[in-house]
């Protein structure tokens, strides 16, 4: 996807804090980090959101889990837990139309606020 941020990401045409590639999953720093540790494990595949995700694309879903997993132990965050979180879509407060996992730890996280829509 040429507009695509964190395709240029992937394909190196701008730079990123990688933390872990591999031939189907990229992990890199978020930019704008909210806890001491703030990664964001993405396909290598252009998939839009878990909205858009395929049937046959669950084994990579499953990686990228697994992929959080690893790294939250190789930075030592695993035994005190972490958050992972998808954003999906408008309402979900995705920004970047690349399906990500944020793993996020390092403090103990602050509850999140839901706001209750005016109308369900
Ligand atoms: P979203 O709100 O879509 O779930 O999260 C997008 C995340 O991507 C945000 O936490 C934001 O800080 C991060 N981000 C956006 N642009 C860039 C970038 O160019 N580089 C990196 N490393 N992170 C980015
Ligand atoms: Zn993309």
């Amino acid at each position: 996807m040429e507009d695509c941020i964190f395709c240029k990401i992937i394909n190196k045409e701008i730079p990123a804090e990688i933390v872990s590639e591999d031939e189907d999953i990229l992990a890199f720093k978020d930019v704008n980090p909210i806890a001491p540790v703030h990664f964001l494990i993405i396909p290598k595949k252009h998939i839009e959101s878990v909205a858009d995700l395929e049937e046959s694309e669950e084994l990579l879903a499953g990686k990228m889990v697994v992929k959080a997993k690893k790294l939250a132990e190789k930075v030592d965050i695993s035994k005190d837990g972490y958050r992972l979180l998808f954003r999906v879509g408008a309402h979900g407060g995705q920004e970047v139309p690349h399906m990500h996992l944020h793993l996020i730890g390092g403090s103990k996280m602050v509850e999140d606020i839901y706001p209750l829509p005016e109308k369900i």
